[in-house]
């Protein structure tokens, strides 16, 4: 069978709709199934966390939710009374966004779209079979069974994944020991824009708005909590949950969304099979604490689509598309454990609730309180430095995003340069040019600028490699001897020598 497509993405969640864009971007081939008709009203996310507005705006697709959502400064770590505060974090995006999962979904979704992904919807994946040259799917849709074939399949459908199961990834961890009660409700009795945050013996519940007339109200209700998250929640026993935990209904009216979830984390082996990888809830699932999943999948969607898109177009050798892996799974290794702690300290026994209140002061330190908050908003992400390049401290880093001054003057961000999806060279207050990597390359882009803020790690770079992802491959210091010839080794080794 030919390959009907380079690339097809399972599941077209958050996670399956950002990576189609990312290989849409690249000028891949791609093809994203999902069995839903329509993204569903009901949300789990509410919150895009910073590192997620900061790999966005490096698509121009943050501007496109910031209309839609309302910036929030603050978060908070297992519910602690001291808030964590993102607005002192070192970046343009310091404070997270306000906004149901089921808008973050539809921009994707059009982005994805504008840019050439072709979307399936009402078609679900029945199988998935890998061979030497590539992967059949087995498909089943409104017009019966059909097969397809690509030269990868990505998994991103979520906690169940089908694609996890058929590459015979495990998927490690431990089961839920508890669930706890979702409801999107209408509750007449609290004054507009209520926030109701309260834990005791009696249980947790958290109550926030959605918008004017709606909140959503969190609860783990001990008489309830051993109930098996596939049995419904009806209205009754949600309005008795909420009177037992809170003390009150609130004038529960109406219940639009109810439903439960639990705390079995678990994270695949490995996030790659050959021709087979896996992306968000698909690779690793947790208690929901910190508003944490989905902005790690989106995350990784960035990661893979580069790196993915380079071994398709040829120019990436497989050490790079294993760096997926190896980059991502340490980081959520680290996501699962602190989901875990938070779990642990949602607990009213007086030994935790002693602990709660020291954590909380911990938290008011501004150090502890940027760790904290920076782990959260994964503002902290970084990743080895390549081995083969000139030792540098930025190496590896996340770049903020800089202001920069071009040659004519122009002022431009670096995220507003990575637009394209491309390798960045930026060549800061130098004379010399490559300009032969314009050629050479397609992947790169070759900028020459200067520094328009001083002071800060930057300072003393002669030329940066910036990957696609906005993490910095090679940067070379001003002391480097034979800058030239650095930089030609540096673009060599990460963006190959195939022209297209
Ligand atoms: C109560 C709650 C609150 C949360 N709050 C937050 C938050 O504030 N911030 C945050 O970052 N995260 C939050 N999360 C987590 C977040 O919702 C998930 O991490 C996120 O949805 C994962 O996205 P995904 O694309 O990987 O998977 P999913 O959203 O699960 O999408 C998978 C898609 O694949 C499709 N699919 C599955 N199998 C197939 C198949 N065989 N064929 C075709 N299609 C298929 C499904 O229909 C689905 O659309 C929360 C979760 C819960 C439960």
């Amino acid at each position: 069978m030919e390959h009907a497509y380079e690339v097809i993405v399972i599941g077209g969640g958050p996670v399956g709709m950002m990576l189609a864009g990312e290989l849409a971007l690249a000028g891949i081939k791609v093809c994203v199934v999902e069995r839903l008709k329509e993204t569903t009203p009901f949300s789990r996310a509410l919150t895009v966390h910073p590192r997620t507005l900061e790999i966005l705006d490096m698509r121009g697709v943050k501007s496109k939710l910031m209309n839609k959502g309302r910036p929030l400064p603050r978060g908070h770590f297992a519910e602690l009374d001291t808030p964590l505060n993102f607005s002192v974090l070192d970046s343009t995006s310091n404070y997270t966004l306000f906004l149901p999962q089921s808008e973050t979904e539809k921009v994707l979704e059009e982005w994805a779209l504008g840019l050439g992904a072709e979307i399936r919807r009402e078609v679900e994946a029945l199988s998935v079979h890998q061979d030497e040259d590539g992967v059949d799917v087995q498909l089943a849709g409104p017009d019966g069974e059909t097969a397809l074939r690509a030269l990868y399949v990505v998994g991103t459908d979520g906690a169940g994944s089908l694609v996890r199961k058929q590459a015979g990834i495990s998927f490690e961890g431990t089961d839920a020991t508890f669930t706890a009660i979702l409801g999107d409700a209408v509750l007449a009795e609290l004054p507009s824009k209520s926030v109701v945050s309260r834990i005791s013996e009696k249980g947790l519940v958290r109550v926030m708005p959605i918008n004017e007339h709606l909140y959503r109200v969190l609860i783990i209700d001990p008489e309830r909590s051993h109930v098996s998250k596939n049995e419904p929640l009806t209205v009754e026993e949600f309005r008795a949950s909420l009177i037992r935990t809170a003390g009150s209904d609130f004038g529960l009216t109406e219940a639009r969304w109810l439903s439960r979830f639990g705390n079995a984390t678990r994270q695949a082996g490995r996030y790659r099979n050959n021709r087979l990888f896996l992306a968000g809830d698909a690779a690793h699932i947790h208690f929901p604490a910190g508003g944490q999943g989905m902005n790690v999948g989106l995350q990784e969607a960035m990661n893979l689509g580069w790196k993915l898109a380079g071994a398709i177009k040829g120019w990436a050798p497989d050490w790079m598309l294993d760096s997926y892996h190896t980059e991502r799974f340490p980081w959520n290794t680290a996501l699962l454990r602190n989901t875990e702690v938070q779990t642990l300290l949602l607990d009213a026994a007086p030994p935790i609730m002693e602990m709660r209140s020291m954590l909380s002061k911990l938290l008011s330190i501004p150090e502890a309180n940027y760790q904290i908050s920076a782990q959260i908003a994964a503002i902290d992400v970084h990743y080895a430095p390549d081995a083969e390049a000139p030792p540098h401290p930025l190496n590896g880093k996340r770049s903020k995003d800089i202001a920069l001054r071009l040659k004519d003057e122009q002022r431009v961000s670096m995220y507003q340069l990575l637009h394209k999806g491309t390798f960045l060279l930026l060549q800061l207050n130098c004379n010399e040019q490559s300009e032969q990597n314009r050629e050479e390359y397609r992947n790169l882009q070759v900028v020459s600028a200067s520094l328009d803020v001083t002071g800060d790690d930057w300072n003393d770079v002669h030329s940066a490699l910036i990957r696609p992802d906005g993490h910095i491959a090679w940067a070379i210091s001003r002391s480097n001897s034979n800058p030239r010839q650095t930089i030609k080794e540096g673009v060599a080794r990460w963006c190959g020598n195939v022209t297209e």
